[in-house]
């Protein structure tokens, strides 16, 4: 079997669902969080899908919009703190906007290729393609976000 990407082999486990959640086919957590080996150990699955799909988040926490702890859908997953967690839980009224995230990503991105770091290095390091990078670098857009 040919060598798969951890995109690839992340998708793998990934159930489109019709209330738009996409929920995690592999290893659930105790406490409802799917589980998925990345980075060589067991990680959150939800947070793989940010870090694949979105961009690092760093210190922050990927927080669910949608309540549902399987879910691993980019777009049900915001950054936050832990306060803003907590915060989350009392109301829904507070989160950070998609557009911020992929603007927090691409800043890092950006920060690696002044740094010198090359396309494919940071490819690799996000999960995305080096074609990607490269757009990025070119100041284009739209990119980030892509179905899995
Ligand atoms: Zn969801």
């Amino acid at each position: 079997m040919a060598h798969l990407t951890p995109t690839q082999r992340f998708a793998q486990y990934v159930k489109p669902m019709e209330s738009g959640c996409h929920e995690w086919q592999s290893t659930i957590r105790r406490d409802g969080y799917g589980s998925f080996w990345f980075a060589k150990r067991q990680a959150l699955a939800h947070r793989v899908a940010y870090v694949l799909l979105v961009g690092d988040p760093g210190e922050l926490r990927v927080l669910h919009r949608c309540d549902n702890r399987r879910c691993v859908n980019p777009d049900h997953l915001f950054l936050g703190t832990d306060r803003d967690n907590v915060r989350d839980m009392v109301s829904k009224g507070r989160h950070w906007g998609r557009r911020k995230v992929t603007n927090e990503a691409l800043s890092v991105i950006r920060a690696r290729l002044s740094a010198g770091v090359s396309q494919q290095a940071i490819a690799d390091e996000f999960g995305i393609q080096q074609t990607t990078v490269s757009r990025i670098k070119l100041g284009q857009r739209a990119y980030l976000k892509h179905n899995i």
